[in-house]
Formats: structure tokens, sequence, C-alpha cells
């Protein structure tokens, strides 16, 4: 993830955090790793309903491309944090009602470690959200399969 999309990021979303970062991570991963266009993922997303996990679902919506005006973006209400992908067989370039058939997936499920840093985090959390920007994603989150 290039630095100006880290600031396209926080311009967008209101501010930098680390929630947000974990979101533009995890979703840049999974397009790096399934490839395709926005249009052929989506991503089902389970997090606590309420800031500030939500601004998990803001950079994944973000850097993955799957969002809620496409529709290929869903929230289930759950535990912290974790990100299904899916990549579809491609409907072509136009929204499809459905998606096609799956071909690939890859499920990133957020460090134990790591939610309990954010969560002990008091002060300056640019400074942390930053400094997760910059961390190998495996230390971040547990990817499978791997
Ligand atoms: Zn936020």
């Amino acid at each position: 993830v290039p630095d100006n999309t880290l600031l396209a990021a926080a311009r967008f979303h209101g501010h930098l955090g680390p929630w947000l970062v974990l979101g533009l991570r995890a979703g840049a991963y999974a397009r790096r790793r399934l490839g395709g266009t926005p249009f052929e993922l989506t991503a089902r997303v389970t997090c606590p309903k309420r800031p500030p996990h939500t601004c998990f679902i803001d950079g994944i919506q973000l850097s993955s491309g799957c969002t809620m005006g496409k529709g290929n973006i869903c929230h289930v209400v759950g535990d912290c944090c974790r990100v299904e992908f899916v990549r579809h067989r491609s409907p072509g370039r136009k929204m499809a009602k459905t998606p096609g058939r799956p071909v690939a997936k890859v499920v990133l499920a957020l460090q134990p470690g790591v939610r309990a840093e954010v969560s002990a985090s008091k002060g300056d959390i640019e400074h942390l959200a930053r400094a997760l920007y910059r961390r190998r994603i495996d230390m971040l989150f547990r990817v499978l399969p791997s």
C-alpha cells in the first residue's frame, strides 16, 4: 500500500486510526493474492457492530474495491476481527445480481496480540496506525490458506 493511499484513506474516513489501517492492509493483501477486478471479489467482514471496530470495514472497502455501493461486501456482527474474500468467476464489467462460481478464497483473522495491542493503545493512535501500516502481513493476521 503506497503512502498516498494512507493519506487518501484518512481523508475519506475522517481520521487515521489502527482499525482503518488494518482494513487497508487486509484488502490490499487480498487484491494481490486473488487478483482480478473488484467486480470479481466479495468480502464478508466479521467484527463488532460499532466504531472503532467498524473502521476496519472502511479500510477494506478502500483497498479491496469491495464496497457497499457495489453490494459486494457484507458485515456480520461478531468477534473481532476477520474477513473472508472470495474471488468469483468473472461476471464481466457490469454488476452481476449474483456472483459467479467461487474460484479462490483467502481469509484473514486478526492476530490476538494485535487486537490486544490496539485495544490497550491510548493517546497517539496515529503513531500506532502508521506502525501497523508497515508491519508484515503475517504479524497482523493469520492468513488462511497460507
Ligand atoms: Zn475510524
